[in-house]
C-alpha cells in the first residue's frame, strides 16, 4: 500500500506524491518564544517528529524547517511585564524550547530560522504585494487586501461574507475590509523596529512564516504542518500572501493539522487555569511515556493529557519496557550449544514477524495512524511474552535466535515512532536507573541489576569527590565511559546514561 495523507485543503486523504521524487520538503510553524510551551504545543511537535521519522524510515530524504517567531506583540508585552528587552525574552524562551524538545527527544529541525533574521526577505515580499495591488499602506502600516485574492478562505472553507458576519472584528477604518490583516506594523517608541519603505516597523506574524518557508523550501513544497488552531487565520493568510506574491499555486501540496489537547475532558485554556507545561510533565514522566500517550490517538483527533491518561500511558509503557527487558534478560543467559532447529511453533512465530512489520507499515501508510501501529506493537509484545513464558517451561534450542529476532523487530518498530531511542538524544527526563529499579521487576533473581551496580559505583565516586580524591573519581568516570556509560555532573548530582560505544540515533 502506498502512503496516503489527509490534506486539510481537500478535506480528504490523498496519495502522497511529493514535488520531487524521493524528497520531502516540510515546514512546521515553530513557537512564538514568549513562554514555556504547554502540552498542546508539545503534541504538535511530537506529531510532526513522528511523521518526519516515518518518512525517513520510508526512505525519503526529508528537509524539515521550523521557525522561531521571535518578534511579536506577545513577546513585547512579556518584555514589558518582566522589565526585559524583547530580545532577552525571545532568547530565553527559545533556549527553554530547545531544552524541552531535547527532553522529548524530538529531532532538531534541519533549518530553524528566526523571524528577525529573515526580515529582508519579508520586506521584499511585502513590497511586491504592494506593487501587485494585493496590499496597501496606511500611516506606516501595510495591510493585505483579502478582497484582491480570490482564493481567500479556501483552506478554512469560509467565505468572506461568513467571516465578516461570524468574526468579532474590531472596526478599523483604515482597513478596506475588516478581514484585511497586517503585513507590516509601524512601531512605537521602545519597540523592536526595522527600517522599511513605510517607516520603522516590524513584520506581522503571518508574513514571517510565508517568507521563511518560501525562502528555504520554495513554492509548492510538500508538507506544511501545525495545530488545527492555526488553520484560520494563520495558514489561510500564509496561502494568500505566498500565492499572491508568486502568482502561482499551490503554495503547499499537503496541509497537515493536528488536533487539540484536552485536560481531563476539558479544553486546555488560560481561562480555565489548566495549562500544563511540557517541562512539568517531564518531571513526573519519562519522555517515552509522554510520546506514547501522544501516539495512542490519531494525530487529527483530540487527545486528553489529564493525569488519568498519563497514568494509563505509563502502564502501557511499562508493558513495552518489561517485554524488552525480559528479552534482554533472556538473551543474556549463557548460550547453549548451538542447535538452530526450530520447532513448528517457532517457524510460525518467526514467519509472523514479517506480518507484524507489514501491518505496522500499513497502519502508518494510512495517514500516519500511530494508534493502529501501536496496537500492532502491543500484539507483538503479547506474542513475545507468551513465547518467553513457554520457554520457562519448555526451553528449546533455537530460542535465543527467535528471541533475538523478536527483540530486533520490537526495537525497530518502536524506534520508527521515536520510542526507545538509543544514544544521547534523551537529555532531560531520561533516568534509566529509575526506570530499571521501579519498573523492571525481575523477582527471584539473585544477581542485582547492572543499574544498581552503576549506582553503587557512582556513590563511591561521590564519596571520593567529597574527600577530594579526584583521581579516583575521574578514573571511575572514564572507565564507565569505556563501557558505554556516560556520567554527567549536574548541579543536582550525578546522572548517568547508557549510550553504548558511539551509537547514534539512526534516522529510521
Ligand atoms: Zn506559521
Amino acid at each position: 500500500m502506498a502512503l496516503v495523507v489527509h490534506n486539510t485543503m481537500s478535506r480528504r486523504k490523498e496519495p502522497f506524491v511529493p514535488r520531487e521524487e524521493g524528497k520531502v520538503a516540510m515546514y512546521v510553524c515553530g513557537p512564538t518564544v514568549y513562554n514555556y510551551i504547554h502540552v498542546g504545543n508539545g503534541r504538535a511537535y511530537l506529531v510532526f517528529d513522528t511523521i518526519r521519522r516515518y518518512l525517513l524510515y520510508r526512505g525519503y530524504q526529508v528537509l524539515y524547517v521550523q521557525n522561531f517567531t521571535d518578534v511579536d506583540d506577545k513577546i513585547i508585552n512579556r518584555a514589558r511585564e518582566e522589565g526585559k528587552t524583547p530580545e532577552e525574552v525571545a532568547r530565553f524562551y527559545e533556549k527553554a524550547f530547545l531544552e524541552d524538545m531535547r527532553a522529548l527527544r524530538v529531532m532538531p529541525p534541519d533549518v530553524a530560522p528566526r523571524a528577525t533574521e529573515t526580515i529582508p526577505r519579508m520586506l521584499e515580499m511585502i513590497q511586491r504585494l504592494v506593487d501587485k495591488g494585493f496590499a496597501y499602506a496606511v500611516d506606516g502600516d501595510v495591510y493585505f487586501s483579502v478582497e484582491q485574492f480570490p482564493g481567500y478562505g479556501k483552506l478554512s472553507g469560509r467565505s468572506l461574507e461568513e467571516m465578516r458576519a461570524g468574526e468579532r472584528v474590531e472596526v478599523d477604518e483604515r482597513k478596506r475590509h475588516p478581514m484585511d490583516f497586517a503585513l507590516w506594523k509601524s512601531s512605537r517608541e521602545g519597540e523592536p523596529a526595522w527600517d522599511s519603505p513605510w517607516g520603522k516597523g516590524r513584520p506581522g506574524w503571518h508574513i514571517e512564516c510565508s517568507a521563511m518557508s518560501l525562502h528555504f523550501l520554495g513554492m509548492g513544497f510538500d508538507i506544511h504542518g501545525g495545530g488545527q488552531d492555526l488553520i484560520f487565520p494563520h495558514h489561510e493568510n500564509e496561502i494568500a500572501q505566498a500565492e499572491a506574491y508568486a502568482g502561482s499555486e499551490p503554495f503547499v501540496r499537503y496541509w497537515v493539522h493536528n488536533g487539540f489537547v484536552n485536560i481531563s475532558e476539558e479544553k486546555m485554556s488560560k481561562s480555565l487555569g489548566n495549562i500544563i507545561l511540557v517541562r512539568e510533565i517531564l518531571k513526573k514522566y519519562h519522555a517515552d511515556v509522554v510520546r506514547l500517550l501522544a501516539l495512542q490517538t490519531h494525530y487529527r483527533s483530540p487527545i486528553d493529557f489529564g493525569p488519568e491518561a498519563l497514568e494509563d500511558a505509563r502502564r502501557a509503557y511499562e508493558r513495552l519496557e518489561n517485554c524488552r527487558f525480559a528479552l534482554d534478560h533472556f538473551l543474556a543467559r549463557p548460550a547453549q550449544r548451538a542447535a538452530p532447529a526450530r520447532t513448528q511453533r517457532e517457524v510460525e512465530l518467526s514467519d509472523s514477524f514479517f506480518d507484524y512489520e507489514r501491518r505496522f507499515e500499513e497502519a502508518m501508510d494510512d495517514d500516519f495512524n500511530t494508534a493502529r501501529a501501536l496496537a500492532v506493537i502491543f500484539e507483538l509484545v503479547k506474542e513475545l511474552n507468551a513465547y518467553l513464558g513457554e520457554q520457562e517451561r519448555f526451553p528449546t534450542p533455537a530460542a535465543p535466535i527467535i528471541a533475538s529476532l523478536g527483540r530486533d523487530l520490537l526495537l525497530k518498530l518502536c524506534r520508527v515512532l521515536g520510542l526507545f531511542l538509543p544514544g544521547e538524544e534523551g537529555g532531560e527526563g531520561e533516568a534509566p536507573g529509575e526506570v530499571a529499579r521501579e519498573e523492571r521487576k525481575m523477582s527471584g533473581e539473585a544477581m542485582p541489576s547492572p543499574e544498581l551496580l552503576v549506582e553503587l559505583l557512582l556513590e563511591v565516586r561521590a564519596m571520593a569527590r567529597d574527600r577530594k580524591q579526584y583521581e579516583t573519581a575521574d578514573f571511575i568516570r572514564s572507565r564507565l565511559r569505556e563501557m558505554g556509560i556516560r556520567v554527567d555532573d549536574l548541579r543536582e548530582g550525578q546522572r548517568w546514561k547508557f549510550v553504548g560505544g558511539s551509537e547514534e540515533e539512526p534516522p529510521a
